[in-house]
């Protein structure tokens, strides 16, 4: 089992620019977060395996959850000239998807049951499945923290990382959980 330390180093060598220890206790998976994905407010929403209505139910992410005893929120923080600086967020979304992939590949050789949370839906395949075929890794598939059920802003505070970096920032947020 990797340390927390080995995880900052790892978090760092793959780009994140910002990471803390997450303490499993503080998640909360909450049907009103989950809610939020839904056809009006999310373009993913039954696209994915990996979103909602096919992913897991938050009683199951939350079994699953129940035997990880370390983890680690890793974020990829850009900046912008304001909030319309729609080429530099995507640059960063980007950025944090490459940073998140690489991660992830390290850690599933360490961890086999690890499980990855990222931003938004799946992105291990470049056309996800769904719903024609079942999902094609279904032990590595992603899914979404808010999907999950999580409420990013708190976990981020209940871990002590900033959410917000002020006006001309923009912070993708994942996590990784062993
Ligand atoms: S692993 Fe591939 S098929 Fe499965 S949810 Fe992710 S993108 Fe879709």
């Amino acid at each position: 089992m990797a340390t927390y330390r080995e995880l900052e180093e790892m978090a760092k060598g793959c780009g994140f620019t910002h990471f803390a220890e997450l303490d499993i206790s503080t998640l909360e998976f909450k049907q009103e977060v989950r809610d939020m994905c839904n056809p009006k407010q999310c373009n993913s929403y039954n696209k994915s395996w990996s979103c909602p209505p096919a992913c897991a139910s938050l009683d199951e992410i939350s079994e699953r959850v129940k035997s990880c005893n370390i983890g680690i929120l890793v974020q990829t923080v850009g900046s912008i000239e304001d909030s319309m600086d729609w080429d530099a967020i995507m640059e960063t979304g980007a950025r944090h998807k490459v940073n998140f992939g690489k991660m992830r590949v390290l850690l599933n050789k360490m961890h086999p049951s690890l499980i990855a949370m990222g931003a938004g839906e799946c992105k291990i395949c470049d056309d996800c499945s769904y719903p024609d075929e079942p999902c094609r890794y279904p032990d590595k598939m992603e899914v979404s923290m808010e999907a999950s059920g999580l409420f990013v802003s708190k976990v981020c505070s209940d871990n002590e990382l900033k959410y917000n970096y002020g006006a001309e920032k923009i912070a993708f947020t994942s996590c990784f959980l062993m």
